[in-house]
């Protein structure tokens, strides 16, 4: 039986032109190759499985050539470019920073520095993970890297730039990789299963993109993962099931149920998640992207690029986008990401993922507190004005929670939803008090009975907040 080779490797780029979301840094690389201006020091950062070493490896590969297309591209079919292929050879020495990082395995390094490389090529040596390198590491690879040989270039990955030592920073010319945009993975796996004729739903693929977060070899691992367990063509219904997630509907069914108030839907999808056997930090997760998803389009419009959705799930998201209202998403992501930090240590995984959801629902009770504010400041004018006090309407303290750090041009709670309160009518001052004392007087209690009762609100809805 054949060995499988991964994705990841099977599909690693061998020529510029494959490699994905880095144009920026392709063009430098070729046009240092064009002017003959190639620093012998480079440092390519970003987060994994953007392609880091693949640049690297490229790079390398494409100054050793013997026959460099006029587009700088490595031809892949000369004993250099083969040798780099298969792994093995001699003029290319890759270098795991993170089981090679002390100071004996640094001189290793610079001992064999002064052995040049066969005739005309360069010596490369690609360090990955080079911030997992000792300060004495460091500081004994340091003067090679000063005044390396002729011929000789060093190649460091890092994915984490900020513990690299500012002495070798200075010395290298530095890339940072960008995260790879969804739409651009969702491509690359498409022409994957193209190539492996595999039929595969682009939502399956959006989700894969989704989970993968910028980086490739992720997507390609999930894709992998995906591609062990199926049989036939590949489906949304199969990536959840395979990578035990939730597909999207479940989160539109929560955003349906609470605005109609059937809170019964809490338990019923609670109970599917458990039946399915879904993990719940993921769904909490997918709880999370899609209320970010939903503010997103609420600010930004259906169509804008920050949202990884087919034409399908846009329509939903604004459909959805419309029962909300901007704080009441702000609330709820707050909420969501304090709750996904607790979820792990609740006693009772599946009461706490009820109360989240059943928060998540009732969220549209909540009401903002620059709306109670408002309310006050409004009645403050009326009774001023000698308007009757009961005229403004105003929610009752209990059963109300206000939402914190609120900002609302969206539709404000109905006064007519709200239960009316008496308040009581300031007393007129005596008159032979003077008038800017007794003016300054009123608004001072005024104001301190807003802020009291924003804090009795705010306190009421905190000691409310699940899993506190
Ligand atoms: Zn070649």
């Amino acid at each position: 039986m054949a060995e499988y080779q991964v994705l990841a490797r099977r599909y690693r780029p061998q020529r510029f032109a494959d490699v994905v979301g880095q144009d920026p840094i392709v063009t430098t690389l070729k046009n240092m190759m064009r002017f003959q201006r190639v620093a012998h020091a480079f440092l390519f950062c970003g987060s994994r499985g953007t392609g880091k070493t693949t640049l690297a490896r490229l790079f390398a590969k494409a100054l050793n050539c013997e026959a460099l297309s006029a587009d700088f591209e490595p031809c892949n079919q000369c004993a250099s470019c083969k040798e780099i292929t298969a792994g093995h050879s001699l003029d290319i020495l890759e270098i795991d920073g993170a089981s090679n990082r002390g100071i004996e395995d640094v001189r290793k390094i610079t001992e064999t520095v002064g052995y040049s490389a066969a005739s005309g090529r360069y010596k490369i040596y690609i360090i990955d993970e080079v911030h997992m390198l000792t300060k004495e590491a460091f500081n004994a690879l340091l003067k090679t890297l000063e005044e390396p040989p002729p011929k000789v270039k060093f190649f460091f990955a890092t994915t984490e730039p900020h513990k690299v030592l500012p002495t070798i920073l200075s010395r290298c010319q530095r890339f940072n990789l960008s995260r790879i945009a969804a739409d651009q993975i969702v491509a690359t796996l498409q022409k994957i299963a193209d190539d492996m004729a595999i039929t595969v739903e682009g939502e399956a693929l959006r989700l894969i993109a989704a989970m993968a977060d910028g980086g490739m070899r992720d997507a390609e691992s999930l894709f992998d993962q995906v591609l062990a367990f199926h049989e036939g063509g590949i489906t949304l219904e199969t990536i959840a099931q395979v990578l035990g997630i939730m597909p999207r509907d479940i989160f539109f069914q929560i955003d349906q149920a609470g605005k109609a108030g059937d809170y019964a839907q809490a338990f019923e999808i609670v109970h599917q998640v458990f039946s399915q056997g879904k993990d719940l930090v993921f769904f909490v997760d997918g709880l999370i992207e899609h209320f970010r998803n939903i503010l997103v389009v609420k600010l930004s419009g259906k169509n804008t690029p920050l949202l990884n959705a087919s034409a399908t799930d846009r329509e939903r998201y604004e459909a959805s986008a419309l029962l909300y209202r901007k704080d009441q998403c702000m609330h709820v992501l707050d909420y969501l990401i304090e709750a996904q930090g607790q979820i792990r240590f609740a006693p009772s995984s599946r009461i706490a993922l009820e109360t989240i959801i059943l928060s998540v629902m009732r969220s549209h009770q909540r009401i903002p507190i620059d709306y109670l504010v408002k309310e006050l400041v409004q009645l403050e004018g009326k009774l001023n004005s000698g308007a009757p006090a009961t005229a403004a309407p105003l929610p009752p303290p209990q059963p109300v929670q206000v939402a914190k750090g609120s900002i609302s041009e969206d539709p404000t709670p109905s006064p007519t939803d709200i239960p009316t309160k008496k308040i009581p009518a300031v007393e007129p001052p005596p008159p032979q008090e003077p008038a800017d004392v007794k003016e300054l007087m009123k608004k001072q209690s005024r104001y301190d009975t807003v802020a009291h009762f924003a804090a009795v609100e705010l306190g009421g809805s905190l000691q409310k907040m699940p899993l506190r």
